[in-house]
């Protein structure tokens, strides 16, 4: 599908469909393996909106996937107690060999450290790809759990047929969650990756020579179609509300009129995230399994294949 301004369109529905579908026929084998289905813990500290959100739709996503999801509520009268017990839940979760991926929503209560969880999760459980081990292995090329939204972009790029070596890209955003995972995984890829964030001087002098543009800012029209070079691909992983309608990060009008392909918001990234997540479990639960009958598992060993011959 194109644009009214002519670029193709990337939607994430039909290749989130086509994951889900994988996803679906691998849980039934494991289940049937296994005896019990895969288990996804989410856990959630502190109630709101946004989060109980995110979270029927995962719960939802694993009921029709056959996934055993579960929703952990941790309550706390202060900051303090809070916390105590999202270590405590995470900890006990990470020990119940019948759970095999843990999501802890974010963010965290004001005052609740990411080293809470950090410090209590399994890294081989550890499916949204935060804990340090697995951001270490994402680094150095190996295999391991990364942020599925991050995974999402580059997933969108690769299906979409977009060719990721040689080419020119520009990431903007430098979080742990989304812009360096994707810059790693598109270095990883071959591309030539410039990293912008709130301190770059001029992100026109950028994206206007980047054959690849990624924009994770959470900024509302921070791209538009004068700083893309014409034939550009565009990936907009934000997501912003304003006025009540939820947009992304790019000028969609502008930047579609100049670029080749370009993702929509929503419909685009966000429908691949969830579905690569329920992927990321999936994966979880069959290394689990077939690690299980070891006396030790390391858990690089478990997770990290060493990269293969010739990759970067
Ligand atoms: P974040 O932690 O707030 O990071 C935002 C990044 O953008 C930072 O590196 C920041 O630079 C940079 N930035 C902010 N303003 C900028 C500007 N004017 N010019 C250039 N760079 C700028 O956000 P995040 O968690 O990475 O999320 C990014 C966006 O993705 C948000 O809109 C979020 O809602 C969305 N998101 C989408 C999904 C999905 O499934 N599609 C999932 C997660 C997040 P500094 O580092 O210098 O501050």
């Amino acid at each position: 599908m194109t644009t009214g301004a002519g670029a193709r369109l990337l939607e994430g529905a039909p290749i989130a469909e086509e994951i889900r579908a994988n996803v679906k026929a691998d849980v039934a084998a494991f289940t049937a393996a296994n005896g019990r289905p895969p288990a996804l813990a989410v856990v959630v500290c502190g109630r709101s909106a946004p989060s109980m959100v995110y979270l029927e739709r995962i719960l939802k996503a694993c009921a029709s996937a056959g996934i055993d999801g579960r929703f952990v509520d941790v309550e706390g009268e202060s900051v303090t107690a809070q916390a105590e017990g999202l270590a405590a839940a995470v900890r006990e979760l990470s020990a119940d060999a019948t759970v095999s991926g843990i999501i802890v929503q974010m963010p965290l209560p004001a005052g609740i450290n990411l080293r809470v969880v950090v410090d209590a999760i399994d890294p081989l459980k550890d499916i949204d790809g935060i804990h340090p081990l697995n951001a270490g292995l994402l680094r150095l090329g190996y295999e391991g759990f990364v942020p599925a939204t991050a995974h999402a972009a580059l997933e969108m790029l690769e299906r979409s047929g977009v060719v990721i070596p040689g080419a020119e890209a520009v990431v903007i955003g430098r979080s742990p969650v989304v812009g360096m995972p994707v810059a790693f995984m598109l270095v990883k890829g071959g591309a030539t990756v410039t990293v912008c964030h709130s301190r770059t001087r001029d992100l026109a002098v950028h994206t206007s020579r980047a054959d690849i543009v990624v924009v994770a800012a959470g900024r509302p029209g921070l791209v538009t179609g004068r700083m893309l070079k014409p034939g550009a691909v565009v990936v907009d992983v934000g997501i912003n509300v304003v006025e009540g309608r939820i947009v992304g990060d790019v000028d969609f009008p502008s930047a579609s009129a100049v670029a080749s392909a370009i993702t929509p918001v929503p419909g685009g990234v966000g429908p691949l995230t969830n579905a690569l997540l329920l992927a990321h479990l999936v994966r979880a639960a069959q290394r689990q399994s077939a690690e299980s009958a070891a006396t030790h598992v390391s858990p690089i060993s478990a997770i990290a294949p060493p990269p293969t011959q010739g990759a970067s």
